[in-house]
């Protein structure tokens, strides 16, 4: 059995043990928060219709966390690395 692996990556910039790996649902849902919001506040005040909208934010926003995650971002130089632990 393989044992779960400790992250020990380290920043390629400055070195820092400081990083830490975005996978896809945490990038999916900090990209999704705000939009999510606003377009419901709209469809509830203004256009039921925007409602639709949310799912089209949604799956776009899926698709591009799918591409960009995991990516390793060091919280002292904020650099950010494609590519997971
Ligand atoms: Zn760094």
């Amino acid at each position: 059995m393989a044992k779960q692996q400790v992250e020990s990556n380290v920043c390629k910039s400055c070195d820092s043990e400081e990083v830490s790996t975005m996978q896809l649902w945490q990038y999916f849902f900090f990209v999704s928060t705000l939009p999510v919001i606003v377009t419901v506040t709209i469809a509830v005040l203004v256009e039921p219709i925007f409602f639709f909208l949310l799912f089209i934010i949604l799956l776009i926003n899926y698709r591009v966390a799918k591409k960009k995650t995991p990516f390793t971002m060091c919280r002292s130089c904020k650099q950010v690395t494609q590519g997971g632990a």
